[in-house]
């Protein structure tokens, strides 16, 4: 039996904050999902596609990683993929009360699924997709906090929309 956990997020994009997460998440699963939420509520800037191609493009080449994106109630898509452990990041005390809520929803809905929360090195604590895409909209640096090749498509998008 391979233990499986599901990562779900909206992934807008991905960072290395998230990329962190997934590290942290193998050292404990045999096998990670990925879940690329369509979050059409929260209106992404990157489509569900550019969405999960970043997420392709950054996790090349690793088996133990794949990208599933989704637009129903995540504890289907845990169930469809085998995985009996959600996992949730960290950052600061402003994350804890919506998880605590969302993973206390889920238990509900799905009792035999635990929500595991991992927190990201230090340095990316306080990264989120919202604040990078910010920053770079205004023209700041924000390479630290991306992959090469998600900064090259978050730059040629902005052009689009500036
Ligand atoms: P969502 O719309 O589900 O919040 P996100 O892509 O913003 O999707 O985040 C997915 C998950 O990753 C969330 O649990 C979020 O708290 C976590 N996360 C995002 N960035 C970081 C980070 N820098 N450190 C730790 N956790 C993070």
């Amino acid at each position: 039996m391979t233990a499986t956990a599901i990562y779900p997020g909206t992934f807008d994009p991905v960072t290395r904050g998230h990329i962190d997460i997934c590290e942290r998440a193998l050292k404990m699963f045999d096998h990670v999902v990925i879940g690329v939420a369509d979050s059409l509520a929260k209106q992404p800037f990157f489509d569900i596609n550019e969405r999960f191609d970043m997420l392709e493009t950054v996790f090349a080449g690793n088996d133990r990683i794949s990208i599933k994106p989704f637009s129903g109630l995540l504890i289907d898509v845990a169930r469809e993929s085998n995985a009996n452990v959600i996992i949730r990041g960290l950052r600061a005390i402003s994350d804890f009360e919506y998880e605590v809520q969302l993973a206390g929803m889920n238990r509900s809905l799905a009792p035999e699924i635990e929500t595991v929360f991992l927190t990201a090195a230090q340095h990316y604590a306080f990264v989120s997709s919202s604040l990078v895409r910010e920053i770079a909209r205004l023209d700041g640096d924000v390479s630290e906090f991306l992959h090469p090749e998600i900064l090259r498509r978050l730059t040629e998008k902005l052009k689009t929309v500036k």
